[in-house]
Order: structure tokens, then sequence, then C-alpha cells
């Protein structure tokens, strides 16, 4: 189980960027986001996207970053704090993707440094600046033992029929209608 912990979101600033974070997070495997922000509203759309096309993905809003690392850590979790500053990832994906419950860190703006001393892996997915949707997306592909973009979505009101050319899409809400 992989969680997301999104730290530094500014509500008005950084409100697609973390709706993308979360979204990525889903779609690639992980089971929740925590956000260490108050931001409800965001929090509401992404579970309300989340409702619509299926599984069981989940936003929890506000959260202390602190004590959710200790929470975390005190029940067997493990932490990787994505940053430029850290060890390559293609050198730790395999330490990492032997993980079973594991918390994985991103920021905004420039991250409390007490983050680089909790974590148990600080990893660059390339040491070059970029972002954390493509950070959180590469992670999870790498670290993955099964193919993430295999995952099916359970439940979901909207299912994408893949299509050579133009948008198939089953509406499971107007299934079983007169
Ligand atoms: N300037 C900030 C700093 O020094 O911490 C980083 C800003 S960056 C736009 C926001 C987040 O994207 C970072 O906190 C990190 O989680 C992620 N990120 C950006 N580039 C990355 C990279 N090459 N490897 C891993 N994470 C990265």
């Amino acid at each position: 189980r992989i969680v997301i912990l999104r730290l530094g979101h500014r509500p008005v600033r950084d409100k697609r960027i973390t709706t993308h974070v979360g979204l990525t997070a889903r779609a690639f495997g992980a089971e929740g986001m925590l956000l260490a922000s108050d931001d409800s509203k965001l929090a509401e759309n992404i579970m309300d996207v989340a409702k619509r096309w299926g599984g069981e993905f989940y936003v929890r809003n506000d959260v202390n970053w602190k004590a959710e690392i200790r929470k975390w850590k005190e029940e067997g979790g493990k932490v990787c704090h994505l940053s430029m500053y850290g060890v390559n990832l293609p050198d730790a994906a395999s330490d990492i993707g032997q993980c079973e419950k594991l918390l994985i860190v991103v920021g905004a703006e420039k991250v409390p440094f007490e983050i680089y001393e909790m974590a148990d892996w600080n990893v660059a997915v390339g040491n070059q600046p970029h972002s954390e949707v493509a950070a959180v997306a590469v992670t999870l592909d790498r670290i993955a033992s099964t193919d993430p973009l295999k995952k099916e979505f359970a439940g979901g009101e909207l299912k994408i029929i893949p299509a050579e050319r133009g948008k198939k899409v089953v509406d499971n809400r107007l299934e079983g209608r007169d």
C-alpha cells in the first residue's frame, strides 16, 4: 500500500498542480493522498473524480505532516521523500519496491529540512528540477511490481473503452434505465 503526502500546498497558487498530484497518484496505484494544508474543496474535487471513475482513492485534508510521518513509521511504514537532491531513483527503486507500506512525500516550495532527516529514502527522479506530478508518476511506475497502467478501477460510473479514434465511454448510470 502506497500513500502520498503532499506538503506546502498553497490553496490558490497550487490548485491545479495539487489536483494533478492527487489524480496521478490515484491513476498510478496509490490508495490515497494526505494534504498537509487546509483546502477541503480541492480534497472534495479529487474525491468526486475518484468516485466517478471508480476505485477507493481518498484524500485527507489538513493533516499534521510530522504527526502523520511519526505514526506511519510507528506502524512499520517507510517514508520516501522525492527531491532532486536525493539518490537517483534507478539506484533505489528495487529496495523501495519491496516495501509493503510506503509513504511518498512531495513538496511544493522549499521542503522543511526535517523531512530529509525523517525520510528512509531521499530519492531523485533524475537529479534535475522538474515537477512533483512527474516525480510521483515515474516513481510509482518504477517501483511497481505489476504494471500500474493496467490497473482496473472497480465500481466507477464512467469507464473508457480504448479506441483508436474518438472517445468511447460507458456511463454506468445510464445502464438499466427504461
Ligand atoms: N525548489 C524546491 C526545493 O528546493 O525543495 C523544489 C520545488 S519542486 C517544483 C516541487 C517538488 O517537486 C519537490 O519538493 C519534489 O518533491 C518534486 N521534484 C521536483 N523535481 C524533482 C526531481 N528531480 N526528483 C524528485 N522530485 C522532484
